[in-house]
């Protein structure tokens, strides 16, 4: 292990919305299926009632979903979930998924996580739109589904809460350059930035939230917005770089990566 400093290289912040493209069920734990009424509610802010979306549940799918792609050992039990982490400082410098999202604090070769992902909010303009639905709770409807009884094979009725199909959030994450070891490549941190924008390209190809399996938890990130804050070596770049679409930043940001490693 070589000596610690750690250097903060600079940092890239990213804005986008986060829109519902199916109806959006984020909320209480799973294990609490009583039946013939609500069963699940979903999560809310208690100031204002709005649902959201904690930055922790998107950021734990960006996780898995990154793992399952690079096919990486879910080898650590978190509660109910099996997670990934290197278990050596060889695999761990090698590993995008630790790397990106960091590793639990007892490692001797733990860094700090590079990504934070924040709580998304409704956006204004959406919250104003879902509050004036007919529907029974503020902002959310209720969707009826029929469970199979595994035992005797009976329809019972279920009914969850989601947020409904076109609600926009407004997301923001965060990604920090770090240099641990002074004879690391910037370049490597920076392509570390890229796994974030596969992880959210693999989200909205898979779900957020519950029963997605069953259609809910499509989502799509739009409207990006890069900007960054770096030391010295990189003023040449521009603060600001915006995109309409995921796969539009991700171009962007190739260049970006193109220009720096020139
Ligand atoms: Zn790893």
């Amino acid at each position: 292990m070589p000596e610690r400093i750690v250097q903060l290289q600079g940092r890239l912040f990213l804005n986008f919305t986060l829109t519902a493209k199916t109806g959006l069920h984020i909320g209480g734990s799973p294990n609490n299926v009583a039946i013939g009424h609500l069963d699940h509610h979903v999560l809310r802010n208690p100031l204002n009632d709005q649902p959201y979306i904690p930055g922790s549940s998107l950021r734990g799918k960006m996780r898995s979903q990154l793992e399952k792609q690079l096919g990486v050992p879910q080898n650590q039990r978190i509660g109910q979930i099996f997670i990934h982490t290197c278990q050596t400082w060889r695999d761990y410098r090698a590993c995008k998924v630790c790397r990106t999202f960091g590793l639990p604090g007892e490692r001797e070769f733990s860094e700090v996580s590079r990504l934070i992902v924040r709580d998304a909010f409704l956006t204004k303009a959406s919250a104003d739109q879902l509050k004036e639905l007919p529907t029974e709770l503020p902002f959310t409807e209720i969707k009826g589904e029929a469970m199979i009884d595994r035992v005797n094979s009976a329809t019972v009725p279920r009914q969850q809460e989601r947020v409904p199909a076109g609600a926009i959030f407004a997301g923001e994450l965060t990604f920090s350059l770090y240099k641990y070891d002074q004879r690391d490549q910037d370049q490597q941190e920076l392509e570390l930035f890229s796994a974030v924008l596969e992880a959210l390209n693999l989200v909205e190809e898979d779900y957020l939230g519950g029963q997605g399996s069953r259609g809910s938890g499509q989502v799509v990130f739009s409207a990006l917005t890069l900007r960054m804050r770096m030391n010295k070596a990189y003023n040449n770049l521009q603060d600001v770089r915006e995109a309409a679409t995921l796969n539009e930043m991700q171009e962007e940001w190739q260049k970006i990566l193109a220009d720096l490693v020139k």
